[in-house]
């Protein structure tokens, strides 16, 4: 049963039951907990549906599913996540990121829910020290790529945006906040930050983003900067559609 916004009905409804019937708790939140990270855990938590209605006009059995959806994240949604017991520290600002900061990123990336990790998606699946190091801040050192984070002052990351292929025709750009951003207007004072970078540091002529489709909020914030969409895809790995966007950036 397909669902536009990646929503794993199936998934969920056979953990909720695993918890009903057999008292699973522990191992079906934390698999809960980690839905979207994982080729084979794949798909958005029941948090990921956008209310469209579109499963319960094909279901046969005519299930209520919104109702029990939002039933199943009830009972599987763990309090506290696991990866998630830093608190923010002081004031939060934008600045630079450095390579002293791997520790900090990793721990940022460790923190994300599933489904912010499936809207971000930008390394990988699954983050590991050793693939920012290789990655990322490897780039950093050669001049390939531009990032900046949202930082408190305990040192903690809560946002990473970045401009990747810096030496290429095609420089690409995301932006991914914590959870506990969203909605405060931090992805935004992220993406124009780095945009400005773009245009007085890096002066790129234009610069190419991927979204998912169903991520309505990080389209309309591109399109609010003037990206626009130049193509759609479906991704084989996931399953989901993804927009291609892109902004050109003029000169004076
Ligand atoms: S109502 Fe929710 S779960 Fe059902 S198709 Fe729409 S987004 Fe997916």
């Amino acid at each position: 049963m397909p669902c536009p916004a990646g929503v794993n009905i199936p998934a969920i409804f056979e953990r909720y039951n695993q918890l009903r019937v057999y008292g699973l708790k522990d191992s079906v939140q934390q698999s809960y907990a980690e839905m979207g990270r994982w080729p084979g855990n794949s798909g958005l938590a029941a948090d990921g549906c956008i209310q469209c209605g579109v499963c319960e006009k094909k279901c046969p059995q005519n299930i209520p599913i919104r109702k029990q959806l939002a039933e199943a994240h009830e009972a599987l949604n763990l309090q506290t996540k696991p990866y998630d017991t830093t608190e923010i520290s002081g004031q939060l600002g934008i600045e630079k990121l450095q390579q002293r900061d791997v520790a900090a990123l990793y721990r940022f990336y460790s923190s994300l829910s599933g489904n912010i990790i499936r809207a971000h998606r930008p390394y990988s699946w699954w983050v590991s020290a050793k693939l920012l190091l290789d990655g990322p801040f490897e780039r950093l050192s050669a001049g390939d790529e531009y990032a900046m984070v949202i930082g408190d002052q305990g040192g903690n990351i809560w946002g990473h945006g970045f401009v990747e292929g810096l030496g290429s025709k095609k420089p690409s750009f995301a932006v991914g906040v914590h959870q506990r951003l969203l909605g405060r207007g931090w992805g935004r004072k992220l993406a124009q930050a780095l945009l400005k970078a773009a245009e007085d540091e890096l002066e790129l002529e234009q610069i190419d983003a991927k979204v998912l489709a169903s991520n309505t909020a990080g389209v309309e914030l591109c399109r609010s900067m003037g990206f626009q969409v130049t193509g759609e895809y479906l991704d084989k790995d996931d399953g989901l559609s993804y927009l291609q966007m892109q902004k050109t950036i003029a000169r004076q």
